[in-house]
Parts: structure tokens; C-alpha cells; sequence
């Protein structure tokens, strides 16, 4: 079985049909970069996967099982998210945006959720960062550390929702060299991103959305080569 599979995902809002039956497989250390022009429901397929907007029709299995009402929380907390604005408490220092979802929803101690806090911070290069608060923090760094917040769950994959695009040029190449990172550390991701140095050099496909439809699917260099 796949490590994430999505079968004929369908999502409306109100009389916009945005989803038209979309299908993927992600398999146990893939990454996946979703492309596509803007207002495609590239952002609306992430948001489905992990149910953060319930899709009208279609199947999310995650290793096999299904998400289901029943089991939701439960198989969320394996699937991390990284949001386009970070998404950090702000009144909370970098340690505790990364350590709080370890001590509050996985019941880790706080000695160990410390520890695993500062080994993810310290995969992101922001140990010394710690302490900090996130309006101390660049946009990279912030988002960096919802990187290592989302690590700090030990998910099965981690789904980014365009990391960044609310960055300034010279900030992204520090989040894309984290990201290549963890593909490279054989972590699963399915990206949505029109970061072309991260999509031909670390995504082992790239998947083209138009029109609620996926209409392109392969690798980089089949994709980007011209013929
Ligand atoms: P993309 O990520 O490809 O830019 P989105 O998934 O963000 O596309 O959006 C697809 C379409 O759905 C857009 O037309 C957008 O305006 C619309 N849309 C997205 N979220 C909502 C929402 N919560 N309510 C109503 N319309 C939405
Ligand atoms: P407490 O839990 O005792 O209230 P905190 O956890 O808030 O204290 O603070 C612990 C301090 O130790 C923080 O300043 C943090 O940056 C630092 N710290 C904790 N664990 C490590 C570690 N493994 N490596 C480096 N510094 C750490």
C-alpha cells in the first residue's frame, strides 16, 4: 500500500465546483510537488487530505486506513501541516510552538518533549532560537520553526501549503535548502509550490493541476526538459 492515497477527492463551495475528482499516491519517501495556476485547488487538495475543509466526496487512506469522523483526530496528528503564514503562537517562545503539540496531544513529558523539541529545532539550524519569540524571528526562521513543529509530531507526511510565498526572495532559499533536507532524509511530502529550485531538484514528481483536475503527472526532468 501507499503511504497516502487519494482517491476521487470532489469539493465545492457553493456553486463553484474547485475539486473535479482528484487522485494521487504519495509512497513511503516520495515528495510531490503539486503546480498549477493560481485558484486551481491546489490549496483546497491539501486542506481536503487531512479534513482541515471536509471534502464532499473521496477517500484519504493514510498506510492503508481510511480517515474517517471516527478516527480523525487520531490520523491527523500523522499528517503534519505547513501553512503559508506560519501559523505560530505568537505569546509562545520557538521551544514551546514546537514542544506544546508533543505535550498536549501526544502526552510526551516535558523533559522529553524538551529534548525532541530541541533536536527538531536543531535539524531546522535554529537551536540558538529557542528562546525566542516569533516576532523576533525573520519569516524564515518563523517558518523553520513550524517545521520543527511539525517534525516534533513524528508524522508519516507532512503536507506544505505554498511555505514559501510569504517570504521575501532572499528568505526562501533558507527554507527550501531545509525542505530538500528532509526529502533527502527520505521524509514523505507532498508540497504545493511554484519553487522551481526545490520542485527539479528534490520532488520526485511533480503533479500539474488545472481546473479542479490533476492534467500532468511525472518527474522533473521529464516535466521541465524541453523536448
Ligand atoms: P490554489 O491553491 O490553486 O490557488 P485554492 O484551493 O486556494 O487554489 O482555491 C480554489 C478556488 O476555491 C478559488 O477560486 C478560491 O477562491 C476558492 N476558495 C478557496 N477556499 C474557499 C473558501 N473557504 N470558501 C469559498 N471559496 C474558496
Ligand atoms: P522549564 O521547563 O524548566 O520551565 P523551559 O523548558 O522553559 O524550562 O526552559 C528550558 C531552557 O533550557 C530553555 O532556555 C531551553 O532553550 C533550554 N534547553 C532545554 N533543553 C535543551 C537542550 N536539549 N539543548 C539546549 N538547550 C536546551
Amino acid at each position: 500500500t501507499s503511504l497516502l492515497e487519494v482517491r476521487d477527492l470532489h469539493k465545492r463551495y457553493g456553486e463553484t465546483e474547485v475539486l473535479k475528482g482528484v487522485s494521487l499516491a504519495l509512497e513511503r519517501g516520495q515528495s510531490k510537488v503539486v503546480m498549477g495556476p493560481s485558484g486551481t485547488g491546489k490549496s483546497t487538495l491539501l486542506r481536503c487530505i487531512n479534513h482541515l475543509n471536509p471534502p464532499d466526496a473521496g477517500t484519504v487512506l493514510l498506510d492503508g486506513e481510511e480517515l474517517t469522523a471516527r478516527n480523525l483526530n487520531a490520523m491527523r496528528q500523522q499528517i503534519g501541516f505547513v501553512f503559508q503564514d506560519f501559523n505560530l503562537f505568537t505569546h509562545l517562545r520557538a521551544l514551546d510552538n514546537v514542544r506544546i503539540g508533543p505535550m498536549k496531544i501526544l502526552g510526551t513529558d516535558r523533559k522529553a518533549a524538551t529534548e525532541l523539541a530541541m533536536t527538531e529545532l536543531d535539524r531546522v539550524g535554529l537551536a540558538d532560537k529557542a528562546d525566542s519569540y516569533p516576532a523576533e524571528l525573520s519569516g524564515g526562521q518563523q517558518q523553520r520553526v513550524s517545521i520543527a513543529r511539525a517534525l516534533a509530531m513524528q508524522p508519516k507526511v507532512i503536507l506544505f501549503d505554498e511555505p514559501t510565498s510569504a517570504l521575501d526572495p532572499e528568505l526562501t532559499g533558507e527554507v527550501v535548502s531545509v525542505m530538500k533536507q528532509l526529502a533527502a532524509d527520505g521524509m514523505t511530502m507532498l508540497v504545493v509550490s511554484h519553487e522551481l529550485g526545490f520542485a527539479r531538484s528534490a520532488a520526485d514528481e511533480i503533479v500539474f493541476m488545472d481546473g479542479g483536475h490533476i492534467v500532468e503527472q511525472g518527474p522533473p526532468d521529464r516535466l521541465f526538459t524541453a523536448p
